[in-house]
């Protein structure tokens, strides 16, 4: 995501009862509930408590979306394909706002509530741990976007021609059912219709568009592994250009006409831009490209949606670099928990600066030194990046700018050669997966064959400004 964004904060927590024994009773052959054999409500982020669930592993969403721009009422089938990985008497799906009308699991009606942003669900029948299921929600509503604890707007936000869809962290559950933690990839298919003139944009490849009576359905696939967060069906009145690169990427542009100018000549340097990262990180990790430049000016930011990052105005090239960058670091590899996010935003900050580096713009040295000036009361040091102590300080200068000063004395400690070489092991190695930031420490270690734990100490995890670069 970039750039960083404003202030203050909330949080909310929950409880959760235990199935009354006379219910649990009724759930299957094992009598009463074992301890155990309900899914968690959380995924056990500890700044996200509620994101994401435990129990089952999504494999695959099926989203079937209808949006009239006018009325802002969107009417949605999810259809997601799991795995127990535990026996489940009960589980939950992450979903805020919204009225859920049915749910069935493998085909039978389940029972379900909902308690906060819980969609708690009951199927007839107990689920034993590593079978796969089936469970389609339908709902619709008005969605609203969440406030996050920085105090932006996050999930589905209407603008004047549609939505613009953006969900770090908490977003998605504002429009799907979802296990709404990285920690659950999975990959999507979207049929999303909306009145005829609109354009609705997914991620992935359009495998097609038809208009019947009206309105346009755009049918969209992401075959790769896809956080929720990640996941976008942003809709508007766009201009839209496609092209195959010479690499073989497709590319899908969506551009709001009042943004086009001023982004027509950042999108043209797209393909080079990711040419450039690939020699660098090695192979782009997906099969689609592309942009989404909406008109939403209450937004003011942009995000890494994966394959197509989604920008609420027209960019500059810098922030195109960085959520180019972050299609390797954030999408391919993701994160366990939201407290490693300086591996998602020191690294597209970094990527910033290597490209200025090489394309005549000041070294990265230079851009470390005019930081490291700073004095020791700016915002600069008011926390560490690898320890930013709670979702408020996700998107904060120390998690962009000090996460990028630590790979830059990565760098310096181990040359050019080996530097690149870790960078390179780290997107290929955790490709299409996760990583933390202990994995990439010792990486950096092994490819190296430095002692860095100091320097990693320093310069994540030490308060305030650290004493020498
Ligand atoms: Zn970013």
């Amino acid at each position: 995501m970039t750039p960083p964004r404003r202030q203050p904060a909330r949080r909310r927590t929950a409880t959760y009862a235990t199935v009354p024994l006379a219910v649990a009773a009724l759930l299957g052959a094992a009598g009463p509930t074992a301890p155990g054999t309900t899914g968690a409500p959380g995924a056990g982020d500890p700044y996200f408590p509620l994101s994401g669930n435990g129990g089952y592993d999504v494999r695959h969403y099926d989203l079937t979306l209808g949006y009239d721009t006018g009325s802002r009422r969107l009417d949605g089938t999810a259809v997601l394909t799991a795995r127990a990985t535990q026996n489940l008497t009960r589980f939950d799906l992450d979903l805020k706002g919204l009225t859920v009308t049915a749910v069935t699991v493998d085909r039978t009606k389940a029972d379900f509530r909902r308690d906060g942003q819980e969609l708690v669900v009951t199927p007839r029948h107990a689920l034993r741990r590593g079978r796969e299921f089936r469970v389609t929600v339908a709902y619709h509503g008005t969605p609203k976007p969440v406030t996050d604890p920085d105090g932006s707007p996050d999930g589905w936000i209407p603008t004047d021609d549609g939505a613009f869809v953006a969900g770090e962290p908490q977003g998605a559950m504002t429009w799907f059912p979802a296990n709404s933690h990285p920690r659950d990839k999975a990959s999507y298919d979207f049929t999303i219709t909306v009145p005829k003139g609109r354009t609705a944009v997914a991620n992935g490849v359009l495998l097609g568009e038809s208009t019947a009576h009206g309105r346009t359905t755009f049918r969209w696939r992401e075959t790769q592994p896809m956080a929720a967060y990640l996941a976008t069906a942003t809709i508007g009145k766009f201009q839209v250009e496609r092209y195959t690169t010479r690499g073989g990427l497709r590319v899908f542009n969506a551009v709001d006409a009042r943004e086009a100018r001023a982004a027509a000549p950042v999108l043209k340097k797209l393909p080079s831009v990711l040419e450039w990262e690939s020699r660098l990180f090695g192979p782009y990790p997906f099969r689609a490209a592309g942009s989404v430049v909406d008109h939403a000016p209450g937004v003011g930011y942009a995000l890494e949606t994966q394959t197509r990052p989604l920008y609420s105005s027209a960019p500059d090239l810098d922030t195109l670099v960085h959520e180019s960058a972050h299609q390797w670091f954030g999408d391919s590899v993701s994160l366990t928990a939201w407290k490693d996010i300086w591996l998602n935003e020191g690294f597209a900050t970094y990527a910033e600066w290597l490209y200025a580096e090489q394309h005549g713009g000041p070294s990265a040295q230079k851009t470390f030194d005019a930081l490291y000036a700073r004095p020791a009361s700016d915002a600069l040091w008011a926390y560490p990046p690898g320890d930013p102590g709670s979702g408020k300080h996700l998107f904060g200068t120390p998690v962009y700018a000090r996460g990028a000063m630590a790979l830059h004395e990565l760098r310096r400690a181990v040359g050019d050669r080996d530097f690149v070489r870790i960078l390179r092991a780290w997107a290929t190695g955790h490709r299409g997966g996760h990583g933390t930031t202990a994995q990439f420490v010792r990486l950096a270690e092994k490819e190296s064959g430095k002692q860095l734990k100091g320097l990693f100490h320093t310069w994540l995890y030490t308060q305030g400004k650290p004493n020498s670069p």
